[in-house]
């Protein structure tokens, strides 16, 4: 079996400040916000020209998906307790619990296709689009994805997926 080796990029501007709060059936949290931080840790078969990915790819990838998320309210839109519809660039979020309102600017807005923004649906969400948009050379067999996102410092949550990986010729 080929050796495996592991790629960690946690750079220092993985980090986006944003908004948000968490509503479930009966609950919700006043809207707060995070300094939050991301890392990525990819696994996979060390490549001819000696990289597993090169590291750019994965910087110019994550500080992307960071400034799009950062200083913007991130609404969860697949969440079944509130409301979401924007009209003539303006968000407006109904809770359907309390009847709480939000209305601001679309562009001061995330919509992410997720349930709740939770560091766990937000590490998930910056591994769907990191698996996209992380252009791999077809002589690459990459194994496993991991993006960790840190609410606060020592509280963070991990999506961990496993790879198809490329067979190789
Ligand atoms: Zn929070």
């Amino acid at each position: 079996m080929a050796d495996r080796f592991q790629v960690f990029v946690g750079k220092e501007d993985f980090r986006f400040n944003a908004a948000h709060f968490s509503v479930y059936s009966g609950f919700r949290e006043r809207l707060h916000g995070h300094n939050y931080r991301v890392s990525v840790l990819l696994e996979g078969e060390i490549g001819p020209d000696g990289y597993v990915v090169d590291f750019g790819d994965i910087k110019k990838a994550t500080r992307l998906l960071c400034a799009r998320l950062n200083e913007r309210f991130i609404v969860p839109t697949l969440n079944d307790r509130i409301e979401v519809s924007c009209a003539d660039g303006q968000m407006e979020l109904l809770c359907l619990d309390d009847g709480g309102r939000y209305s601001m600017p679309e562009a001061d807005c995330a919509m992410l296709p997720i349930a709740h923004s939770s560091a766990e649906e937000l590490a998930l969400w910056f591994c769907d689009r990191l698996a996209e948009e992380l252009a791999l050379p077809a002589d690459r067999t990459l194994l496993s994805l991991e993006v960790t996102v840190a609410e606060a410092p020592g509280q963070e949550a991990r999506c961990c997926r496993q790879l198809a990986g490329k067979a190789r010729a």
